[in-house]
C-alpha cells in the first residue's frame, strides 16, 4: 500500500486505470519506491472525454464571475496545502522541499491573477455596418487538453489548466512520469474548490498516453510544455488528427552576455543561480555563457567560487542547495554529457557525478574551451552544467548567442543602458533578462519561445484568451 494517492482523478473520482497497468516511481535521491503509477489508456480517454463532454456547457454558462470565484477558492487550497504539495513534488523530483514552496506560491499567485482575467472574454464591434450590429465574441473549444513536464509541476499545472477551465472548458491533464502525484492532489483540490465533475481531470502515463491525447478526434486544443522532439510529435500528431490548436512551451539553450562593465560578483552569483536552481532543470536556464575576454578570468574565478560553495543533499533539508537530478535517467544523461565537455573542453568546477551525496547527484559543473556548435554547446542538457565562452565585440556576442535553434531566453549584463537596450532588442529570444537572468521573470507578461523555443504564449493578460476561440456575430435590425 502506496502512502501517496496515486489514482487517475476523472469526472470528479479517483479511480484505478482499467486495464490496471501501473509503473513503479522511485525517490531519486534515495531510490525508494514511492508509489506505483496508473497508466490511462485508450479505454480511459475514451470515457473521460465523453464525460468532459457531457460536462462542459453548463460550466460554459456559469457566469464568469462564479467561475472565478471557484478558482480563488482553489488558490486558497493550494496555500492551505503547500507542504504537501512541496512533498509530494520533491519525492517524485527530488526538488528541495523550500524550493518547491515558492513554486506553489507562484501556482497561487498566478491562478488569483488568471481569475481576474476572467471576467475580460472582451471581443469587438463595427462602425460600417449602420444597419447590421456585427460583433465577435469568444467561446470556449469544449474538451482541451495539456501534457506538461516534470520540473516545476505545480506551477506548469496552473498555467494550463487554470486559464483553460477558467475559459468555459473541460481539461484533461496529463502529468509527467516523473511527478505525477502533485498533480492528483490538485484536481481534488479544484473538486473541493467548486469545479464541477468533468471539468478538471488528471491522468498519468507515459508518452503514449499523451500521444493518445494529441491524436483524439474530440480534443480541440492542447497545451504542451516540455521537450521539442516531443513538441514536433505532438503538432504532427494534431495534424494528422482533426488539426486541434496547438500551443507549444519547450526547451532552451539560453545565452547570458556578460560585458566587461558589468557588477562582475552580482553577474556571476545570476548565472550560477541560473544554471543549478532546480538542478539544472529548468527551460530558461542560461546555460551558455558569454564574458568579454577583458574579465573573463575575474568572472571565472568569482562563479568557481560560487558553485564551489553549494550544498548538494538532502531534499528535505532546509540548507540544501541542489537535490539529486529528476530520476536515473536524468542523471544519466547529464553525465554522458559531462563526458563530452571532458573530451571537448575543460571542466573549471565539477564535470563528474556527485556520488558521494547520492546516486542521482551531479555536481555543478562550468566548462570552457568548448568548440562553438559542438554537442555540449548546442543541445539542450537540463542539467546543472554551463558552457562558458569568451568574445571581444558585442557584434560578436550577439552573433554568437543568436546562432541556435533555440529562442527561449536570453539576458546581458552591463552598466550602459544604450548597450543594454541595444542587445535586448538584437537577441533573438521570446524572453530577455537585463541585469537579471532565469528565473526572474512576471507573470502578468506573456511567456513563450521564439524559433524552435514554442509557438504561442503562457501567463500574461491573453492567458484565458488562449483558450478561447472567437466568432463574429452579425445582427440585422430594421430603423
Ligand atoms: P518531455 O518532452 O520528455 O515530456 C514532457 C511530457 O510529454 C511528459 O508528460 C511526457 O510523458 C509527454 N510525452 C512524451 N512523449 C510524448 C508523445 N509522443 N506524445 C505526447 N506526449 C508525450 O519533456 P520533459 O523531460 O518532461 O521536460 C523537460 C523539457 O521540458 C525540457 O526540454 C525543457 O526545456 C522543457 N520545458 C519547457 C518549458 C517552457 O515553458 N518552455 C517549461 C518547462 C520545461
Amino acid at each position: 500500500m502506496s502512502l501517496y494517492e496515486s489514482r487517475l482523478f476523472i469526472n470528479g473520482e479517483l479511480v484505478e486505470p482499467s486495464k490496471g497497468n501501473k509503473f513503479p516511481l522511485l525517490n531519486p535521491a534515495t531510490n525508494a519506491l514511492v508509489a506505483n503509477i496508473p497508466i490511462a489508456d485508450e479505454d480511459d480517454i475514451d470515457k473521460l472525454v465523453a464525460a468532459a463532454e457531457k460536462a462542459q456547457p453548463a460550466w460554459a454558462r456559469t457566469p464568469a464571475r462564479k467561475r472565478a470565484t471557484v478558482i480563488r477558492k482553489f488558490a486558497a487550497l493550494m496555500d492551505e496545502n503547500k507542504y504537501k504539495l512541496s512533498e509530494l513534488d520533491s519525492v517524485c523530483m527530488g526538488k528541495p522541499l523550500h524550493h518547491g514552496l515558492g513554486d506553489v506560491q507562484e501556482a497561487c499567485d498566478i491562478s488569483n491573477y488568471f481569475a481576474g482575467l476572467v471576467e475580460h472574454a472582451d471581443g469587438e464591434t463595427s462602425l460600417n455596418s449602420p444597419d447590421v450590429l456585427s460583433i465577435s465574441m469568444r467561446q470556449p473549444f469544449g474538451v482541451v487538453a495539456s501534457i506538461i513536464p516534470w520540473n516545476f509541476p505545480t506551477m506548469i499545472w496552473c498555467h494550463d489548466v487554470i486559464p483553460a477551465a477558467g475559459a468555459g472548458n473541460a481539461v484533461i491533464l496529463k502529468t509527467s512520469e516523473k511527478s505525477p502525484l502533485g498533480g492528483v492532489l490538485l484536481a481534488q483540490l479544484a473538486y473541493q474548490a467548486g469545479f464541477p465533475p468533468g471539468i478538471i481531470n488528471v491522468i498519468s502515463g507515459p508518452g503514449q498516453t499523451g500521444a493518445l491525447l494529441s491524436a483524439h478526434m474530440k480534443i480541440r486544443k492542447i497545451s504542451f510544455t516540455g521537450s521539442t522532439p516531443t513538441g514536433r510529435a505532438i503538432m504532427q500528431a494534431a495534424a494528422k488528427s482533426n488539426l486541434k490548436a496547438v500551443s507549444l512551451e519547450l526547451g532552451g539553450k539560453s545565452p547570458l552576455l556578460v560585458f566587461e562593465d558589468a557588477d562582475l560578483d552580482a553577474t556571476a552569483a545570476a548565472a550560477v543561480k541560473s544554471i543549478t536552481f532546480n538542478s539544472g532543470q529548468i527551460c530558461t536556464a542560461s546555460s551558455r555563457v558569454y564574458v568579454q575576454k577583458s574579465v573573463a578570468d575575474k568572472f571565472k574565478a568569482l562563479a568557481v567560487k560560487i558553485m564551489q560553495n553549494l550544498r548538494l543533499g538532502d531534499p528535505a533539508q532546509p540548507n540544501t542547495n541542489m537535490g539529486p537530478q529528476a530520476d536515473s535517467r536524468q542523471a544519466a544523461v547529464v553525465a554522458s554529457y559531462l563526458q563530452a565537455g571532458a573530451k571537448d573542453g575543460t571542466a573549471l568546477v565539477g564535470g563528474e557525478r556527485a556520488l558521494e551525496a547520492g546516486d542521482n547527484y551531479i555536481h555543478p559543473t562550468i566548462f570552457a574551451d568548448i568548440p562553438h556548435g559542438s554537442k555540449l554547446d548546442a543541445e539542450e542538457i537540463f542539467g546543472p552544467v554551463m558552457v562558458l565562452h569568451e568574445f571581444e565585440t558585442e557584434d560578436e556576442a550577439v552573433q554568437r548567442a543568436n546562432d541556435t535553434e533555440y529562442g527561449l531566453f536570453a539576458s546581458v549584463f552591463t552598466k550602459d543602458v544604450g548597450r543594454a537596450l541595444r542587445v535586448a532588442r538584437a537577441l533573438e529570444a521570446g524572453n530577455v533578462g537585463v541585469n537579471c537572468t532565469s528565473p526572474d521573470g512576471a507573470y502578468e507578461l506573456p511567456f513563450g519561445g521564439w524559433k524552435m523555443s514554442g509557438i504561442g504564449y503562457q501567463k500574461g493578460s491573453h492567458a484565458v484568451l488562449e483558450w478561447t476561440q472567437g466568432k463574429s456575430v452579425s445582427i440585422k435590425h430594421l430603423g
